[in-house]
């Protein structure tokens, strides 16, 4: 497996070239465009490495499926689906135009980032420090990695620059649909956005998902219909606008942040984390897409299948 997946990463590799990293800060701007690494572990809890799996690099969206589920804890499914939606928006994760003229009055789902943003607002705390702890100890949580924080640098660049989020989130509060302070509602976003990870945390979550909400431990973290709700909407909205293509060329639930990440379930068997900071139109990972489309072309774990 080991030698396989190093080929994988080989025969790809080429296609960072192709695209480009983000550069809306300086802290993302300086990624190295040629990494590229996977992990994969299986459900006996075997790991399997090629490739930049060890390097850090920030979740970015891929932190939305996962406050999603901590906002279902906190809320229940009905509170949080009246105040963002269930459907693809067809649309860029940051885009606004639907806001007002979407038949919904909501934002489409939770994997764009007025629906994350929506979310945030509904993580339980007294103030926005405790809500990100929250937010910060349940993916410590799930990840199974303590050491897990914010990389400040990061934060400080989606702060500064952030004020399309910032539009989104007033039009929200306008809407009536945010309660409490936007700004502190911001910092969780932001926060949650700059956690630092490594494709083998991705993994981890990723088996996670794949059990169901159940910890290597055995432990219940969350109900299996709350990570269904994750792995369901990963699988119709966690890649942006590439959705549907991802669907049928890959088939599994899987969550890209404009860091490189990809976070990959295959329900029932592994969970995969994917990191190649080389990004497409559509702020995925142009060599980690290419990566999961060798790997379920290999073998064969498309859920359509
Ligand atoms: N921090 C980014 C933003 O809010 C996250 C977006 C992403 O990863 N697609 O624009």
């Amino acid at each position: 497996m080991k030698s396989f997946l190093e080929g994988v990463i080989n025969r790809n590799k080429y296609m960072c070239e192709l695209g480009k990293v983000a550069d809306y800060i300086p802290g993302l701007s300086t990624a190295n465009k040629n990494h590229l690494g996977i992990c994969i572990i299986d459900t006996s809890g075997e790991i399997v490495i090629a490739g930049d799996a060890d390097v850090k690099f920030t979740l970015q969206s891929i932190s939305k499926p996962l406050t999603l589920m901590l906002a279902l804890l906190d809320q229940g499914e009905k509170y949080v689906f009246s105040k963002v939606g269930m459907e693809p928006s067809g649309d860029a994760f940051n885009s606004i135009r639907k806001l007002e003229t979407g038949r919904m009055r909501k934002p489409f789902n939770p994997m764009i980032n007025a629906g994350a943003i929506e979310v945030c607002s509904m993580i339980k705390g007294k103030n926005s420090a405790e809500k990100f702890e929250r937010v910060l100890n349940f993916i410590k949580l799930i990840s199974g990695n303590n050491n897990l924080k914010v990389n400040e640098d990061i934060y400080k660049g989606e702060k500064e620059t952030g004020n399309k989020n910032r539009s989104m989130a007033y039009f929200l509060k306008g809407e009536g649909l945010i309660s409490g302070d936007v700004e502190d509602v911001l910092d969780v976003y932001f926060k949650q956005c700059s956690i630092e990870v490594t494709a083998i945390d991705l993994a981890k979550i990723g088996l996670f998902l794949a059990r169901g909400g159940v910890l290597e431990n055995g432990d219940r973290v969350v109900s299996e219909h709350i990570a269904t709700i994750a792995k369901t909407l990963m699988t119709t909205c966690g890649m942006y606008d590439g959705s549907g293509e991802f669907a049928i060329k890959v088939g599994v639930p899987s969550k890209s942040g404009v860091g490189g990440g990809i976070l990959s379930v295959v329900p029932g068997k592994m969970g995969i984390g994917v990191f190649g900071p080389s990004l497409d139109l559509k702020g995925n990972s142009i060599g980690g897409i290419a990566v999961l489309e060798e790997i379920a072309e290999n073998f064969k774990f498309s859920i359509f299948n």
